[in-house]
């Protein structure tokens, strides 16, 4: 079956179609998901080959700078290289901490790169849907490389874990305790961390690297097949970049003859739809109008101590299945 003219562009590489693409199943028109539901099903096949690579980081620990070195590297080796954002502030206050594709100078004018800042709005679920969704489009459009960014912030960097092959955490070394300010969680997702702007202090970067190790060591088993290694890297000065990529790859034999790479990805979709499930589910008790009223009167009750939590819970799922029935 021909192609539509949209997936056609999106096929070509076509920046234009691309973004139109994007931003169709970012859409939350009604008429526009049926519209994305098609062009997804059109793109589908042709999805799931690039190497999906989460990054994140605090604000201004480099990952723009990093973003910027990292892809230019990979474009200039003749692959194609997408960046997708995923700022959890835009959630909440319609701004954004991370900036727009201002931020990555050399990539933006790069025509093997194609950087997509943040999808603004909604909740954590649905910004897992949009930009796992974007993924496929990137990927179907020719993507070897897509990079999907996030904030050290909320459960973004969970959600980002979710989707990719391979998450990456960006640091720096600063003064006395290391470790603080990095949540376990995080650590326990990284298949590496790097140290960030080594060239500014190396013995810091050095310190940083084996504390990093050893908090590694407690937290990942010692006959997991990969034990995330920690490198410091120059993100401005490109120092560490090469050895980072190979460690990239080499993780990416090792899934790929263990044949872990699918199993994640299975596991991933199957997790995926059920996120889409909580938050559809989520979104239909918050926009039911008949039941506002109740659900106000019970956040009151909830808020001032006069109910627990979880009988308002009970009661407004009671409420909620009994109208669906009827
Ligand atoms: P982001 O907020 O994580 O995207 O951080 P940016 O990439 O915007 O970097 C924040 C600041 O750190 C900028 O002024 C960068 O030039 C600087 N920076 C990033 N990487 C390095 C590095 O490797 N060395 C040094 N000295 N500065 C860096």
């Amino acid at each position: 079956m021909a192609l539509s003219p949209m997936a056609e562009g999106v096929r070509a590489w076509d920046r234009t179609a691309l973004g139109r693409a994007i931003t169709l199943v970012e859409s939350r028109d009604e008429a526009d998901k049926i519209k994305a539901a098609g062009l997804l099903a059109e793109l589908l096949p042709y999805s799931g080959k690039a190497l999906r690579l989460g990054i994140t980081g605090t604000p201004g620990a480099g990952k723009s700078t990093f973003i910027d070195a990292l892809g230019t590297k990979l474009t200039g080796q003749g692959k194609k290289v997408a960046v997708l954002a995923v700022d959890p502030s835009s959630e909440r206050s319609g701004g954004s901490i991370m900036g727009d594709k201002t931020r990555m100078a050399k990539l933006s004018a790069d025509d093997n790169a194609f950087i997509r800042p943040s999808p603004t709005g909604g909740y954590l679920g649905g910004v897992t849907r949009r930009t796992g969704e974007a993924m496929i489009v990137l990927e179907a459009a020719g993507a070897d490389v897509v990079i999907v960014e996030t904030v050290g912030a909320g459960q973004s960097e969970t959600m980002v874990a979710e989707l990719v092959d391979f998450f990456l955490v960006l640091m720096i070394a600063g003064g006395g305790d290391e470790l603080q300010g990095i949540k376990k969680g995080v650590l326990e997702l990284a298949h590496m961390i790097a140290i960030n702007k080594q060239d500014r202090d190396e013995q810091a970067a050095a310190r940083a690297v084996r504390d990093f190790k050893n908090a590694l060591h407690i937290i990942t088993p010692g006959d997991a097949a990969w034990t995330p290694p920690v490198l410091a890297i120059s993100a401005l000065e490109g120092d560490g970049l090469d050895k980072l990529w190979d460690k990239i790859q080499e993780h990416t034999a090792l899934m790929a003859e263990t044949g872990l790479d699918i199993k994640r990805r299975q596991d991933q979709s199957v997790r995926w739809m059920w996120r889409l499930i909580e938050g559809r589910l989520n979104e239909a008790l918050r926009k039911n109008e008949q039941l506002s009223d109740m659900i106000g009167k019970l956040e009151t009750a909830v808020r001032e101590g006069g109910q627990t939590p979880a009988s308002g819970a009970d009661e407004i799922l009671a409420a909620f299945w009994a109208k669906s029935r009827s």
